[in-house]
């Protein structure tokens, strides 16, 4: 079997409402779509991230083509290691961001000719993750009461955690907003915090010791994604435990964060990391430590993920509240079950198919 060809197409769509958090404001949703076609009429479907900046750029697709075109696709590791050479442009940025968009196609595609859904292919370890619904955004309309009414609604849906948005008002109106949700959910349920880095390590210190009583059960991306040290000062001074990865690339990244032993639960993000090849290199060197992987986003890919690893905390889950296109754009929508988990779909591949009638109107690429 041999590569023929790599399109991408990419769309964007308004969102319901513009989504906050403690750092942006995001108007669009999106997705990118990356076809890997082959001389045997399959075809692999690769994804990217949301806004598609990664796989937009025409030079990276064409240089890596040229890189492709002609190989077997079923050599993964092979070609994982032909596209990310040092002289790539952003060495962990939009190069790294397209590498995951073809690594995520080729493993569609051998989970297709294999038969098997992906998440047997990488290990097979349950095939129902607990799942966290993420939300609790910033909006003007949106006071304290109503803060807690919708957490509480996610808690309705079955689920056991929750997580909110922090870092975009001061210290003591976000701790405010903590304490409003908790007392909404109950002692039960995990309540995870999410600064989106907006903090400086002595004031995520600050509010770490001003919500502690509250029990977050993870305080998520405090500080900068390189500020290393940044996380392990805060760890000295809280009992949080802090979480972070969605903004971090390769093994290499995540050896640098796991060496400074501050960090006990990791948030790889597959769309952007280096794909699924190298967030499988990232789980091996998470569970040489005992420590624990809750993805970042993109719920499609990240079900098969946590499913095939023994360590998978819990799965973000983003409900349909924030997109308009939730349900229409894969033929398969993720659905949760009734006890707050969610299960890969059972067929070839990642199974998710895009719904390219539905998608039509807001093509940009
Ligand atoms: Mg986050």
């Amino acid at each position: 079997m041999k590569i023929t060809d790599i399109k991408v197409e990419k769309y964007s769509w308004p969102r319901v409402r513009p989504v906050t958090n403690g750092k942006h404001t995001y108007t669009h949703a999106g997705m990118s779509i990356l076809k890997i076609e082959t001389d045997e009429n399959t075809t692999g479907i690769g994804l990217g991230i949301g806004m598609g900046w990664g796989i937009q750029d025409n030079g990276l697709i064409d240089k890596f083509k040229q890189e492709l075109i002609g190989e077997d696709p079923l050599d993964i590791e092979f070609l994982w290691n032909k596209m990310w050479v040092p002289k790539l442009v952003g060495r962990r940025g939009l190069s790294t961001q397209v590498i995951s968009s073809i690594d995520i196609g080729l493993w569609d595609l051998k989970g297709k000719i294999a038969g098997l859904p992906l998440y047997k292919m990488l290990g097979g370890f349950s095939n129902r993750t607990p799942a966290y619904i993420a939300g609790g955004y910033y909006s003007e309309d949106k006071g304290l009461k109503e803060l807690g009414d919708e957490m509480l609604e996610y808690v309705s849906w079955g689920v056991k955690a929750v997580k909110m948005k922090v870092g975009a008002l001061s210290l003591h109106e976000d701790a405010l907003r903590v304490k409003t949700v908790r007392e909404a959910i109950g002692p039960d349920i995990k309540l995870m915090l999410d600064a989106n880095c907006a903090y400086k390590y002595y004031d995520a210190i600050r509010f770490a010791n001003l919500v502690e009583k509250y029990e977050p059960y993870w305080f998520e991306e405090p500080v900068m994604p390189d500020d290393y040290e940044g996380f392990r000062k805060i760890a000295e001074k809280t009992t949080i435990p802090i979480a972070t990865g969605e903004n971090e690339y390769t093994r290499y990244g995540f050896r640098d964060i796991i060496e400074r032993k501050a960090v006990p639960i990791l948030n790889p993000d597959p769309y952007i990391m280096g794909g699924i090849t190298e967030f499988m290199k990232v789980v091996a060197l998470s569970q040489a430590y005992d420590l624990d992987i809750s993805p970042h986003g993109n719920q499609e890919i990240n079900i098969h993920l946590t499913a095939a690893i023994s360590n998978a905390l819990m799965l973000e889950y983003y409900p349909q509240q924030h997109d308009r296109m939730w349900d229409k754009k894969y033929k398969h929508t993720l659905l949760l079950n009734d006890d707050g988990t969610v299960s890969p779909p059972d067929c070839p591949g990642h199974g998710f198919e895009p719904n390219y009638e539905e998608l039509a109107p807001y093509r940009i690429l």
